[in-house]
């Protein structure tokens, strides 16, 4: 087994705005969720905050904008910024993750300096619409295919625990791995009262098996995270999903919730025997 772990850090660059009515995301304007919401952030503050990632320790380095995709204005701000972090900050393997993206969209943050696209499934295909009605599984499917297409590393997975079934867990599972992705996140949904999925189907135990089986599925080489919902599932235990197969973490905070302190968990691993990982090339 790897025991060199990962770390990526993420950059909500623009938050909480947006219409869709995906039932798990406090970003939707729908709920009401009680978070930060914002315009684009400044480039030279995101520039700033992933010189401090970098030097706790993260690799990946990921651009998030809430909104169902990419359009003109949002596509230039991610290139733009892109260009503006590479030029500044050494070594870090930046993410966008902007929702739906054509090729041509795709090719462009590729150009610009983006190494790898950020889209998730988020649930198995079947129950895809008892969460989301605004847009659709295959529309996700298709952007993950276009990733691939354009040569940029895909970054795919799901989120699990939001009243699915083991069926769908491992529908969930299988069109992923369909996807061939260099890395994978496994989220488990955190409950908030103001959404419309209430509470969370999901124990650390079946957690385990989930990520065993997605590590046994991906292969040894890929990266295998697990990101939300881990303070929630494994906060005191972490040592259990590595040895499961997780390679990967994120540190600081989430999209609109709050992580450890990026040292404590730089801590946690020391602990645990494992090893921070310090180049992307192993
Ligand atoms: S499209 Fe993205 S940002 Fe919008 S509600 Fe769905 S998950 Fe949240």
């Amino acid at each position: 087994m790897n025991r060199e772990i990962f770390l990526c850090a993420i950059n909500n660059i623009l938050s909480g705005t947006c219409k869709e009515d995906c039932k798990f995301c406090t970003q939707s304007v729908r709920y009401h969720a009680d978070i930060e919401r914002y315009n684009y952030k400044s480039i030279d503050k995101i520039v700033d905050e992933a010189r401090q990632a970098k030097s706790n320790g993260a690799l990946g380095y990921c651009l998030v904008t809430a909104g169902k995709g990419l359009d003109d204005k949002k596509v230039d701000f991610v290139a733009r910024t892109a260009q503006a972090i590479k030029k500044e900050v050494k070594d870090l393997n930046l993410i966008a993750c902007n929702g739906t993206a054509t090729t041509a969209q795709l090719k462009f943050l590729k150009e610009h300096g983006i190494d790898s696209y950020n889209h998730n499934l988020e649930t198995s295909k079947r129950y895809y619409d008892t969460i989301c009605t605004t847009h659709s599984w295959d529309e996700r499917y298709q952007t993950c295919l276009n990733v691939k297409e354009v040569g940029l590393q895909l970054c795919s997975g799901g989120i699990w625990g939001m009243g699915e079934s083991d069926e769908d867990r491992e529908s969930l599972l299988q069109a992923i791995v369909s996807l061939n992705p260099e890395s994978t996140p496994l989220n488990f949904y955190i409950p908030n009262s103001a959404l419309p999925i209430k509470s969370r189907n999901i124990s650390k135990e079946e957690a385990i098996k989930i990520i065993k089986k997605a590590r046994k599925l991906l292969g040894e080489d890929k990266l295998l995270m697990v990101a939300g919902g881990r303070e929630l599932l494994f906060g005191g235990s972490e040592k259990e999903m590595f040895d499961a197969g997780v390679n990967s973490i994120v540190i600081g905070n989430y999209l609109t919730t709050k992580g450890d302190e990026p040292l404590k968990d730089i801590t946690m691993l020391e602990e645990i025997n494992y090893k921070v990982a310090t180049s992307c090339n192993g």
